[in-house]
């Protein structure tokens, strides 16, 4: 099982395709499918028939849970610079590099302390502790291993966190700088909006 990954919530209905819409319910369940989990997110209508043709019997049902869509907001006007612990999860999220698991596991503790996850669920799989966190407002399911960290491995994992906050993820693609960190001038972290990506005329 890949132990890590982001499920964002459907914008439609994966039953009967009708588009959310603002504060409508939704109702989302949890199936197993032993590589991943996978959720299905669908309007309270076709909750009922999915219940009733029992989905919640079917192979592979772990969870359930009801929400509120949220209509996703307009995109910021200035691209955000600082890193912030919500989006170095989902960066470490995406690079899929195991090394990262403590402090992924680290930066969704803090985030649910701060209430910007929660714990909709947890299981035990193969001796290892997975959590399902929820970040509220996009409704995007994080999958999370408990990497059983030790008392004494708490504090490296910390300044780890951190560092990373501060620097960022170095780009796998990138070769590490040698010493004096980031060369100046290059931002691989910042993502320029797409109306912004085209060449300079000079
Ligand atoms: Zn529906």
């Amino acid at each position: 099982m890949n132990e890590w990954n982001i499920q964002s919530r459907a914008h439609a209905c994966q039953a009967c395709q009708k588009p959310f819409i603002d504060k409508q319910a939704y109702h989302t369940l949890l199936f197993d499918q032993a590589e991943h989990f996978s959720r299905m997110d669908v309007c309270s209508a076709c909750w009922q028939t999915q219940f009733s043709q029992g989905a919640t019997d079917r192979k592979g049902f772990v969870s359930y849970w009801q929400g509120t869509y949220q209509a996703p907001p307009p995109p910021p006007p200035e691209p955000i610079r600082k890193e912030n612990a919500e989006s170095l999860l989902r960066k470490i999220i995406e690079s899929q590099d195991a090394k990262y698991a403590p402090a992924a596991f680290i930066l969704a503790v803090m985030l649910e302390r701060k209430r910007l996850l929660k714990v909709k669920e947890q299981f035990v799989r193969e001796g290892e502790r997975i959590f399902i966190y929820e970040q509220p407002a996009t409704g995007d399911a994080f999958t999370i291993r408990d990497p059983n960290l030790q008392l004494n491995q708490l504090d490296t994992v910390q300044r780890e966190v951190a560092h990373l906050l501060e620097h960022g993820l170095t780009p796998m693609t990138e070769v590490m700088p040698s010493d004096t960190g980031q060369p100046e001038g290059l931002t691989p972290l910042e993502e320029v909006p797409a109306d912004e990506a085209e060449p300079v005329q000079n």
